[in-house]
């Protein structure tokens, strides 16, 4: 279906009723190799990035999280252990709109039970409203066609004083350092991606759905937009990435 409507993908443009496929393609393309990729490609650096994310959050054991583009489960199992192990309560949903991924993830954490798997848009949850204390998206927001979308469906699922948290790859705050991030990323990340992952293509529409997303304060203000307070962001590795923050009141 063309309704004329069009967002970025990477640095061309798509309809936007069909990004959510091109992406599910994307995805589906480099579930077998993505830990693997995630580790190489940033020097292992994403595993301090998500440490930071559950330091920041501080879950505890009772809540209820969401973690919306889950992916193969990292932060799902990082807030699990933080909660105090597959045993401690609470309620933990990894939401994503690949299945291989969920399925990567599945075969990762076989045997667990502790939590649940859910193929979803992250534009239109199957999920209740008020139900989670957390709702948790690491580098999701930047592939969502709609991120607005994504925002005030996160703010519908969270219970009154629940806390939204993004992950996301942002915009490098130090002169200089801009550009030498630049020519790693555009130079060497998509060699990589051919090179071990022999999917290119794949690596070059990451680099560039990275440039593509909004910087720090404009994320902040679609977030505004979507009804949250209390807005706030920090950055990481000079802003490579950063964490926004905002809760629903
Ligand atoms: N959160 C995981 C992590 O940090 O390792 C996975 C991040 S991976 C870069 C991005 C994930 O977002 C993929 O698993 C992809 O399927 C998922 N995704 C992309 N668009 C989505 C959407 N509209 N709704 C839900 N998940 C989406």
């Amino acid at each position: 279906m063309t309704t004329g409507e069009k967002t970025h993908f990477g640095f061309g443009e798509i309809e936007t009723a069909e990004k959510a496929s091109a992406v599910r393609g994307i995805f589906s393309s480099v579930a077998g190799n993505y830990d693997l990729m995630n580790d190489l490609m940033s020097g292992g650096i994403h595993r301090l990035w998500k440490a930071a994310l559950i330091d920041w959050i501080m879950p505890r054991k009772g809540q209820a999280f969401l973690d919306v583009a889950g992916g193969t489960g990292d932060v799902a199992n990082a807030i699990r252990e933080a909660q105090g192990g597959r045993n401690a309560a609470g309620k933990v949903i990894v939401a994503d709109l690949t299945q291989a991924m969920l399925d990567e993830g599945a075969k990762r954490f076989a045997g667990r039970t502790d939590f649940e798997w859910v193929c979803a848009n992250a534009e239109e949850l199957p999920f209740e409203d008020n139900q989670f204390d957390v709702y948790t998206i690491s580098f999701g927001l930047r592939n969502v066609a709609r991120p607005e979308k994504a925002l005030a469906e996160a703010r519908r699922v969270l219970k009154p004083g629940g806390r939204f948290f993004c992950l996301e790859f942002s915009h490098v705050v130090i002169p200089v350092f801009d550009k030498i991030y630049d020519s790693y990323s555009f130079n060497i990340l998509p060699e990589l991606g051919g090179l071990v992952a022999n999917d290119r293509d794949s690596y070059q529409y990451l680099v560039e759905s990275i440039r593509r997303f909004p910087n720090q304060t404009r994320l902040e203000d679609m977030m505004r937009d979507a009804g949250m307070k209390r807005v706030e962001h920090r950055n990481y590795s000079g802003g490579i990435a950063a964490i926004h923050k905002g809760v629903k009141v």
